[in-house]
């Protein structure tokens, strides 16, 4: 065991009756396959790929054990017969992988999305259209009764275990904790008694399902909402959960409704490591770590300190399939690592379309986005090796085309060597390792420093256009002014900025410039729990405490045109995380904004009518891009086979997502 690199990360896991092949359990993520038509089949290739690449433990999306649990009224349930036999198709395909895979139990409570929702005490959440309706102490009982039963179903589906979600705010967490369980009876006051539906819960799972079937218990160590549970309080409940037969206690960290980031890019690697580590001499049963693990060092590192005896990771199976074999194969070099976007994975979870990855777009498209072998040998041309780019010549060359790969710059990864130098977006740097060494590895040949003319591409059969954007100009007047400076030239150049900004463009890249502009300067990991007031002791309730911000020296403004709302970026998920960054760090947000001159003085504008001058040292240019394509019109002209991809193609909200799933479909199509 010892001869390899992640030895701890590897060594399996005894649980007595079975044997897990590793410390690697798959969190559970809601992909939307589970409820659409042929989901099933798609959700096997899914977790069929994933138990191929090594996953020890694969825990699947939740599952309601009945109707009010579900989240929406059309979320998948798990509570019949006939669901157990549905399922049969994924719990054979993971175990002719020689993985193993427990379904996740997930009653929503209030967070259900319907008016049918029930809680402990009729208590809205902050994030909730719905107020639930205090269940009767029948009521708990029958949800209770109704979690065994869909236990033992899911042995007869075939498998290996549950999680029962007690974490993140679902139904157990608000039974927990005083913030949402409001109840006098047995079921609320004290904590003794708001720890019973959880223990009765697991006692009634562990009796129907017997000896030998895995519950994991997923319990919030840190829930990061005001009345939650102390570390105390949770060392005494991981105990009794202990005592009522859980086999392995999970982590969950935060609540949905907390207004702290937790697993977003912006989070640093394993910040929360600590948390589980509090728990590990207190409890018996393995233990197992979450958020931001995304490397197998990262795991390692944490299993070999005995920060906790396992560790999830669930995006990072979505942009890698294969990161445990990998790992055993010493090639971590050759994982495409999560960056922790949520772009194409929670984001699409949260608008009800299906998830996927935004550096992998095959990721729950197994069966129908296939880089099949080319039937004919052709030779292709790749104008541009920004993320568009080269993940079209990596999928080109992986379907056994001939591809050569012509850059102008010489460096690779295009706009992601702007975004990683974005303070918290530092993965970006990962995914143009990446596919760098995809491009070795498929045998692209790649020509750096090279502006390919239309004449060079003559012999080529298929030319693909991706030559990306160049930042906006607007016609500003004064716009050439020494204090104006656009983004792309900012972040490349390091520029010093003087102490008075103002930035022009409140889009991504604005949000993001801004922040920029007013981060501390090498935060370790304790400044920044602190700074988002995380109590490392636990001592307050969810974890929570006053403390002081941050201040930053710098001033900024940030302005759009349109009027109304500005400054959450484009994510559902990171939206809110944006704009809270941008009020902590006192941003002032500018919409409805006429820009009329920019001179000696600064920057004047206009909004609402009223002329103003922001006497700023400098003006930053934020204002979206413009397509760069001096090749496609002249290629077609001679009756090439053009394809025109990425920003070159649109430069209108161009974002990674899209443009690498073009160009891999497009790859996929040739
Ligand atoms: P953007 O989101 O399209 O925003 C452009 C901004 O410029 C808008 O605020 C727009 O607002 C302003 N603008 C447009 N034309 C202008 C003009 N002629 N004069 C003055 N202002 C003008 O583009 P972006 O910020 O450049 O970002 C590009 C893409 O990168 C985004 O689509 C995003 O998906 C991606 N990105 C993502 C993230 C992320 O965190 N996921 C971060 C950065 C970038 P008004 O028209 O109202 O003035
Ligand atoms: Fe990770 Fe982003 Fe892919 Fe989601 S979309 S799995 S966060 S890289």
């Amino acid at each position: 065991m010892d001869d390899k690199s992640y030895p701890h990360l590897l060594a399996p896991l005894d649980l007595g009756f079975t044997q897990l092949r590793n410390r690697v359990l798959m969190g559970s993520m809601h992909t939307g396959l589970e409820e659409s038509r042929d989901g099933f089949k798609k959700l096997a290739a899914f977790y069929a790929a994933r138990a191929k690449g090594g996953v020890g433990l694969i825990v699947t999306g939740g599952f309601s054990p009945n109707f009010r649990g579900r989240l929406h009224p059309l979320s998948a349930e798990f509570s019949s017969g006939r669901a157990a036999r549905a399922h049969r198709v994924i719990t054979d395909a993971v175990h002719q992988e020689g993985g193993k895979i427990a379904l996740q139990l997930l009653h929503a409570g209030r967070y259900a999305m319907h008016p049918f929702a029930v809680s402990a005490s009729a208590i809205k959440s902050p994030i909730s259209k719905f107020t639930p309706k205090e269940m009767s102490a029948r009521q708990i009982k029958k949800t209770i009764e109704a979690f065994a039963r869909s236990s033992e179903l899911a042995r007869e589906a075939g498998y290996d275990g549950v999680e029962l979600m007690g974490s993140e705010g679902y139904l157990i967490n608000q039974f927990i904790c005083k913030r949402s369980n409001h109840r006098y009876d047995e079921w609320g006051g004290s904590y003794e008694n708001r720890m019973r539906f959880p223990l009765e819960l697991v006692k009634a799972v562990r009796a129907r399902v017997g000896r030998d079937f895995i519950i994991v218990f997923r319990l919030s160590m840190l829930d990061l909402v005001e009345q939650g549970s102390t570390h105390e309080e949770v060392v005494l409940l991981a105990k009794q959960l202990e005592q009522a037969g859980v086999t392995i206690l999970n982590t969950g960290i935060g609540w949905h409704e907390a207004r702290i980031p937790t697993i977003a890019t912006q989070v640093p690697r394993a910040a929360f490591a600590w948390v589980t580590e509090k728990l590990k001499s207190e409890i018996s049963i393995p233990l197992v770590t979450c958020n931001r693990i995304n490397t197998p060092q990262v795991a390692e590192d944490i299993l070999s300190s005995h920060q906790a005896d396992m560790v999830s990771m669930a995006r990072p199976f979505l942009a890698d399939p294969d990161f445990v074999v990998k790992a055993e194969q010493d090639r971590a070099d050759d994982i495409n690592t999560c960056i922790g976007c949520n772009q194409a994975c929670l984001d699409h979870v949260f608008v009800g379309k299906r998830a996927s990855c935004l550096v992998n777009p095959q990721a729950c498209y197994e069966t129908e986005l296939v880089l099949s072998p080319a039937v004919s040998q052709r030779r292709i041309a790749v104008v541009g090796a920004g993320p568009a780019g080269m993940a079209t010549a990596v999928a080109a060359a992986e379907r056994g085309f001939n591809v050569d790969l012509f850059e102008k710059n010489d460096y690779l990864g295009g706009q992601f060597n702007l975004a990683m130098q974005i303070p918290g977006k530092e993965e970006f740097r990962e995914t143009i390792r990446y596919f760098s060494r995809r491009l070795e590895q498929t045998g692209v040949n790649v020509k750096l420093g090279q502006a390919v003319s239309v004449d060079e591409l003559g012999s080529y059969d298929e030319v693909i256009v991706a030559t990306g954007v160049q930042p906006r100009r607007p016609p500003i007047p004064g716009i050439d002014h020494e204090k104006v400076v656009d983004y792309q030239t900012l972040i490349r150049d390091k520029v010093e900025l003087g102490l008075r900004v103002a930035v022009i463009g409140a889009g991504g890249i604005g949000v993001d410039v801004s922040t920029m502009l007013t981060e501390p300067e090498h935060q370790s990991l304790d400044d920044w729990l602190k700074d988002w007031g995380i109590d490392k002791s636990i001592e307050h309730a969810g974890g929570l405490y006053p403390h002081e911000e941050y201040v930053s020296q710098r001033q900024v403004w940030l302005m759009q045109r349109r009027p109304g709302k500005m400054g959450k970026g484009p994510g559902k998920t990171t939206g809110w995380i944006h704009k809270k960054v941008l009020e902590k760090r006192g941003v002032e947000l500018l919409s409805g904004v006429s820009y009329d001159k920019v001179d000696d003085q600064g920057l004047h504008i206009t909004v609402e009518g009223q002329s103003r001058v922001l006497d700023v040292d400098h003006i930053v240019l934020c204002a979206g891009q413009t397509s760069v394509d001096e090749l496609s019109d002249a290629l077609k002209a001679k009756n090439m086979n053009v394809h025109v991809i990425g920003g070159a193609d649109v430069a209108g909200e161009v974002d990674a997502k899209r443009v690498i799933r073009q160009g891999v479909e497009l790859a996929a199509k040739l």
